[in-house]
């Protein structure tokens, strides 16, 4: 078998090897070092790359990961699974989306794909994590979560030719209800879309919520569902779960708070909104209503702001737009 190697995990034979991928230095000169393990099938197959926590406290997909690692036995997968659970480590170290090293400029991990190897301190963990991924990867599963448990919603790269072909397949074996194929000039410098133009068929989970929204029977549908990928793509046996209509999204829009207060919403995930369906309301300190924010748009609520308290400029609510069966 080909050597496959990320950072100081080596695979040459079936099996799970482990290790670490430096992508800098904390200021004490240790390396910030992302743990990575490298799961063998006894036959040959694709290369599925999973990541979680691009942003550092979303987790569910950390412990999807972990349950398939777990659970995959090397004599029964066909090709192999290369595994980054805590891809943001510094950012997962303090439970937040950034990095606390990046001091500068847009911290976002997943804007700064491919990187820059002299960048600043994200460009250059986003360098040293994209050339594996680029060189080794058939397929490119990145795990995000958002604002609520029952966040369930998904999104593939909508290339043209094989790449988006294949990414859509991918999309339809993990089944969940609401899909974007996503045009290729949103979401610039994440790994999805980096990954995209390269010709790496790639897809996005959003499946559950940060801190205390994280669910264990989302974790497990999760790892079904990525199971099911797995069938779909032959590195496991059996019969491929059809888990009925989807709705694609033409796009997305998030919409910000522009009034702070105490909040509580009237909508949940996989709501269908029309122009002016009101999203929750706002109390003041004297718990009077002030406000009912009504919906800009029509579409589908990808996620919604669980309050209670909510200050300007965050995230109220994520719409997907356009939704249409298919
Ligand atoms: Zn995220």
């Amino acid at each position: 078998m080909d050597e496959i190697r990320v950072g100081t995990a080596v695979s040459t034979a079936p099996g799970v090897s482990t290790g670490n991928l430096r992508t800098g230095d904390m200021p004490d000169g240790a390396p910030i070092a992302i743990p990575v393990a490298i799961l063998r099938g006894e036959a040959d197959g694709p290369t599925l790359w999973l990541h979680g926590c691009v942003h550092g406290d979303e987790l569910c997909g950390t412990y999807i990961i972990h349950e398939t690692l777990r659970t995959v036995n090397p004599a029964d997968l066909k090709g192999t699974i290369v595994a980054l659970p805590m891809l943001n480590v510094t950012a997962s170290q303090k439970i937040q989306r950034m990095s606390p090293f990046e001091l500068f400029g847009n911290g976002d991990l997943n804007r700064n794909f491919p990187g820059d190897p002299d960048g600043l301190t994200t460009q250059q963990m986003a360098y040293h994590i994209y050339q594996p991924l680029r060189q080794y990867a058939d397929y490119l599963i990145d795990f995000h979560t958002a604002l609520t448990v029952d966040v369930r919603w998904a999104l593939y790269a909508n290339a043209a030719g094989e790449t988006g072909r294949k990414a859509a397949g991918v999309a339809r074996a993990w089944g969940y209800k609401s899909t974007l194929p996503a045009p290729l000039d949103i979401l610039g410098g994440s790994a999805l879309m980096t990954a995209a133009k390269d010709g790496i068929p790639s897809f996005i989970v959003e499946a559950g919520g940060t801190g205390a929204a994280f669910d264990r029977d989302t974790v497990e549908d999760g790892a079904e569902r990525l199971r099911n990928v797995m069938r779909h793509l032959g590195m496991l046996k059996g019969e491929v779960t059809d888990y009925g209509p989807q709705y694609d999204f033409s796009n997305f829009a998030w919409i910000n708070s522009t009034r702070g207060g105490l909040f509580e919403n009237y909508v949940k995930c996989g709501d269908r909104l029309e122009v002016g369906t009101k999203l929750g309301r706002y109390f003041d300190a004297f718990g009077d209503v002030v406000e009912e924010p009504e919906s800009p748009h029509a579409g589908i609520v990808l996620a919604i702001n669980n309050g209670p308290v909510m200050p300007t400029g965050v995230v109220l609510v994520h719409i997907g737009l356009d939704p249409r069966d298919v």
